[in-house]
């Protein structure tokens, strides 16, 4: 492990909240070391407020900001003093101390600060950074990690037993800083040390009730806690402490994996791996089905069909290790406590019910049952498997369970992996603080959960329909024969695939793709199309003709007939969406061959209409007219069809009984919308977005 401090990177930031956001960032560099909003830090800073008068600041991670991209403005600045007395009070509930976190900052609209901020407070030393780094977990997540703890660390760590984070963690905390003040009894000590701790920090120079020896704290099977006076000092211990624990794993053979495979290109996170198969495709839109059904809600599915992941989903001894739980409690919210293992969604789905029933009776106070499906499957065929509500959630539980594999293995060689008991990650999975972010929560995006497909995504009405899915939620394929389609849509919900939708082995490739990326499909809209110069028929060339043909019928005939499997198994049932054209009511002179296609494909809506209703796959057709903003469309020819109508360009773009330009999100929302529950009962369909033609009307 190396420090990745640079003094000329450093040198762009200014003051020591800059420092901590420059340190902060190279923790969240290192995904061994925080993962997806995991971990936290904060430094320890005096200020003169508006009055004149000097007030000790705690600043500390606001909860939402990721530490690898976090600003100044995600650090939430809390009256340090206030924080403290909070830790020492004997009893505080956690929303209780959100509130008085709350009360006690010093920024209006700054995020909550991190429910770890009394520990930062009490801390005493200015520079204070919290990781779950793999190494560190693996070692205390196994039956005497506290032993193993003292073997690495001697005196240099303070080492806590696991308590719940939140109040009682930093209470705990507390006390074991108190109790270590030499010389004193108990009482004594907290008092002692308490006011140490204030005094210390009155004087900015940091706290004095631990010995300058100690450079962290580790708190079992959880994580670990480095601190100095100087963000480079206190991030540094960091790379030093989590260094020697993977010395430690190293000289017992716990640390390198599988030699055989050799050290090899780092995979990325995202690398889906080997392709799947049409069988084995359709068997994770199968499994994605039943997970949506366990969750009553469409849920994305993402594998991970890597070497590593499938090494670790074949292992003969994966029960007893799988079936642990998470590497440190907080995953336990995006990954569930445990995995499924195989494609028994309906048994995982009752033992999660016996699992929430016998410990939410065992609560304080009454809890609200998550959905019960898994959101991580282990299957020896299809690898790695990750489900979310959203694309991202489901890749970052792909991701976590990527670290996690590596911890279980690790820690299964130094002994045994052993993690907390059932009943303390209930508590934290179903901890009130959790569970007040659910009762906030207000309706998902209408589309989450839900995959859809679109060709000729690349421009106009496509691009257009991809970023109205998007912006309901949905996870989208988007497939053009450009190649700029790969890099037009840089968000996790978004898959750019070059794809020739007339060539039907590349259909199957881009569906593979997309089924390994997000699980199924929910939603098709068929798109791509080409319109070629205006010809007379009697000049009308037939390889011309069948080019147009193969893009604007045969194509569709493709994608529907691949299709058609996946959209069965779309949990709110499949939907189609077709883009027809004015044409197909009211064909113009010199169009013969696009008329014709696009007739054609409107027959092929309305017979699939007919035979899909069965599989509750819905079909409708949209008819746009004159949309200039699309790749169809040049100059040029805008101008040759206004003088076939015998207009100018500006009259012949506004040609329609309402007047008004049609643009491509125009057609887009429609299309769009028909695939939404409002309109459930609609089927085959035709809605002209032309602004009201006069031939048709
Ligand atoms: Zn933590």
């Amino acid at each position: 492990m190396r420090s990745l401090w640079d003094d000329a990177e450093a040198s762009q930031y200014r003051g020591e909240l800059g420092l901590r956001v420059y340190t902060s960032r190279l923790l969240g560099r290192d995904r061994s070391l925080v993962l997806h909003g995991g971990g936290n830090t904060s430094v320890k800073l005096a200020r003169r407020n508006l009055f004149g008068d000097e007030e000790e600041v705690l600043y500390v991670k606001g909860s939402g900001w990721d530490l690898e991209t976090i600003e100044e403005s995600g650090f939430t600045p809390v009256r340090l003093d206030a924080a403290r007395r909070l830790a020492e009070l004997p009893a505080l509930s956690d929303p209780e101390m959100v509130e008085q976190l709350a009360i006690h900052a010093l920024r209006a609209g700054a995020p909550p600060p991190s429910v770890e901020a009394l520990l930062h407070a009490i801390l005493p030393r200015r520079f204070v950074d919290h990781t779950h780094a793999d190494a560190v977990v693996t070692v205390t997540d196994t039956a005497d990690g506290a032993e193993r703890m003292r073997e690495v660390y001697g005196d240099a760590v303070i080492v806590i037993p696991y308590v719940m984070p939140g109040f009682l963690l930093a209470r705990a905390v507390f006390e074991r800083i108190a109790a270590g003040t030499a010389g004193m009894d108990g009482a004594a000590a907290a008092t002692a040390a308490a006011g140490a701790g204030r005094a210390a920090a009155a004087d900015g120079a940091g706290g004095t009730a631990l010995p300058e020896s100690v450079l962290g704290m580790v708190l079992l099977k959880h994580g670990i806690f480095s601190f100095g006076d100087t963000a480079r000092e206190s991030y540094e211990r960091m790379i030093h402490l989590v260094g020697l624990a993977e010395d430690y794993l190293r000289a017992r053979h716990a640390w390198v994996l599988d030699p055989a495979a050799g050290p090899g290109p780092a995979r990325a996170a995202s690398d889906p791996g080997a392709p799947l198969s049409p069988e084995q495709a359709a068997a994770v839109a199968s499994l994605r089905h039943e997970l949506s059904v366990a969750a009553d809600r469409p849920l994305v599915l993402t594998s991970r069909r890597d070497p590593r992941a499938l090494r670790f989903a074949r292992r003969p001894d994966l029960d007893p290790l799988a079936l642990q739980g998470p590497a440190t409690p907080d995953h336990v919210l995006r990954t569930r406590r445990l995995p499924l293992l195989g494609r028994d969604v309906a048994a995982y789905a009752a033992a999660y019910r016996r699992y929430f029933e016998e410990h939410a009776a065992a609560a304080p106070e009454p809890k609200t049952m998550l959905d019960p499906a898994p959101r991580i499957v282990l299957d020896p065929e299809l690898g790695l498997l990750a489900a979310g509500r959203t694309a991202a959630e489901a890749a970052i539980a792909a991701e976590i369970y990527q670290h996690t594999m590596d911890v279980v293995e690790r820690a299964d060689r130094l002994g045994g992996y052993r993690v907390l008991s059932a009943a303390e990650l209930f508590e934290f999975e179903y901890w009130d603080l959790e569970q007040a972010k659910l009762r906030r929560a207000g309706e998902p995006p209408p589309m989450a959960g839900e995959v859809a497909l679109v060709t000729g995504a690349a421009s106009g009405i496509g691009k257009a329909c991809v970023e109205a899915l998007l912006a309901r939620g949905a996870a989208v394929a988007a497939l053009d024969v450009d190649p700029r389609i790969e890099g037009l849509f840089p968000r996790p919900a978004a898959l750019g695939l070059r794809c020739d939708v007339t060539a039907e082995e590349q259909v199957t490739g881009a569906l593979a793709v997309a089924i390994a990326a997000f699980g199924g499909l929910d939603v098709l809209i068929l798109n791509a199309g080409i319109f070629p110069a205006g010809r007379d028929i009697a000049a009308l060339d037939l390889e011309e003709w069948r080019r147009v043909m193969a893009v604007n019928l045969d194509a569709n005939l493709i994608l529907m007939r691949q299709c058609h499997p996946l959209l069965r198994l779309a949990p709110r049932g499949g939907r189609v969406a077709v883009i027809g054209s004015k044409n197909v009511p009211a064909p113009g002179p010199g169009v013969a061959a696009y008329s014709a296609s696009k007739a054609a494909l409107q027959q092929l809506a309305r017979v699939a209409a007919l035979e899909w209703g069965r599989d509750g796959i819905r079909v409708n057709v949209v008819h746009p007219n004159a949309v200039f903003d699309t790749a169809l469309w040049t100059e040029e020819r805008l101008a040759a069809r206004a003088a076939a109508y015998h207009l100018d360009v500006e009259a012949y773009r506004k040609s329609n009984v309402l007047g008004l330009e049609v643009r491509s999100r125009d057609v887009a929302e429609v299309a769009v919308e028909l695939c939404g529950a409002r309109f459930s009962r609609t089927t085959g369909a035709q809605i002209p977005v032309d602004g009201g033609n006069d031939r048709i009307i």
